[in-house]
């Protein structure tokens, strides 16, 4: 037998992982619900295995950037509650009336939710999305009345239903900043402008991860949590553990080739880094088309629980380790080589990979490609 090829490199998925985090970030939030965000294939875990997981584990939504991925996952299946927040004008608005997709809506989308509606013969069912100072989507404060308006008179004619409204934070990763009083205050405002139109959403929400974990005031009725359903800390100086959290991602393949070396040995494009005495190199079958970034030179890989740098440059397919002089030249060739997991024995973590990339945890197991079969445990 020996290892299943198709899994040699993998990143393998803990679900019981997922549905741990999904229970604490529901803890957290309570009685607020939790809509678990699986966008970007559920930051690179695979959307399908874990939106069921997380609704296992008590999410009673689901959230996603686009249409396409929301159908994604209404074609495996999942019919729970679930919305799309980021559209472009070529979106398919009648699709996502179809399949009971709820629609995000900052404005410009309300016209043609209303054409898909009318379409489709079925409301659509809408959130509004109000922009309290990220900059980013949702309607301005001056023209949040305009839109909760002619939302309402769309309504009464039967041709949607405003279901929530929601806005985004800033700088919840950072919880000694003042702006986020200002956005929940301007939430507020918004809130009490559509109540006083008419609107009664089922539910109003605002916070992300680190908003759920230091932030009750921004609860409302319903979380969106990423980050730390798959384990990972939104806070510069705490960890996964700190927080109660399990990393769920493990990336991991194994040693693919192992050679002694003389010292001086030059090593990957470039040259850049070469050996100062004789030692043994081992190849690590991982590279950027993998999703590892080309700029994470010193990054962490454990090979036979000790952690080696990435020495040299990280190239497509692979990257190297210098073992040093005691390894013996073959023994380490097959061996296991995580460059990143749970980090609960003292391993290597996405965070130690963001450090190395100059990046955030977020983008190291998102930009983790379709190559690395994802296996679930
Ligand atoms: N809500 C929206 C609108 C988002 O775009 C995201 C992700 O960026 C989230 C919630 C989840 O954020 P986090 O991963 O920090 O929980």
């Amino acid at each position: 037998s020996g290892p299943d090829p198709r899994h040699e490199r993998s990143a393998v998925i803990d679900l019981d992982a997922i549905r741990h985090n999904v229970r604490r970030l529901a803890d957290a939030a309570s009685p607020a619900k939790v809509m678990a965000v699986v966008k970007a294939d559920a930051y690179g875990h695979g959307a399908v295995p874990v939106a069921r997981a997380a609704l296992q584990a008590g999410a009673s939504w689901l959230g996603v950037a686009h249409i396409s991925e929301a159908l994604g996952l209404r074609a495996a299946g999942i019919d729970a509650p679930l919305l799309a927040w980021l559209h472009t004008t070529d979106s398919n608005f009648g699709a996502a009336v179809a399949a009971g997709v709820d629609i995000g809506c900052s404005g410009w989308e309300l016209e043609r939710i209303v054409a898909a509606a009318r379409e489709q013969e079925r409301p659509a069912r809408i959130h509004l999305k109000v922009d309290t100072g990220l900059g980013r989507n949702g309607a301005t404060p001056e023209t949040w009345d305009r839109l909760v308006g002619e939302a309402v008179e769309y309504q009464d004619q039967g041709l949607l239903r405003v279901v929530g409204i929601f806005s985004h934070l800033a700088v919840a990763d950072e919880p000694e900043r003042p702006e986020t009083d200002q956005q929940v205050a301007a939430f507020r405002e918004a809130l009490a402008i559509a109540e006083d139109a008419g609107v009664d959403p089922e539910v109003r929400h605002l916070a992300n991860t680190p908003a759920t974990l230091s932030r009750p005031d921004t609860h409302f009725d319903l979380v969106r949590v990423g980050l730390g359903m798959y384990g990972l800390s939104p806070f510069e100086g705490q960890t996964s553990a700190e927080l109660g959290l399990r990393p769920a991602m493990t990336l991991r393949t194994l040693v693919s080739q192992c050679k002694e070396v003389p010292a001086g040995q030059g090593v990957s494009y470039g040259l850049h880094y070469r050996t100062r005495e004789a030692s043994t190199l081992a190849l690590i079958p991982m590279g950027y088309a993998d999703g590892v970034p080309r700029v994470a030179t010193g990054g962490p890989v454990r090979v036979a629980g000790k952690t080696y740098p990435v020495v040299g440059r990280i190239a497509m397919d692979q990257m190297v380790i210098d073992l040093g002089p005691e390894a013996s030249g073959a023994g380490l060739h097959g061996a296991e080589a995580e460059l990143f997991g749970d980090g609960s024995d003292g391993g290597p973590t996405a965070d130690d990979w963001a450090r190395a990339a100059g990046t955030i945890n977020y983008e190291i197991v998102t930009r983790i490609s379709p190559r690395v079969p994802r296996r679930f445990i």
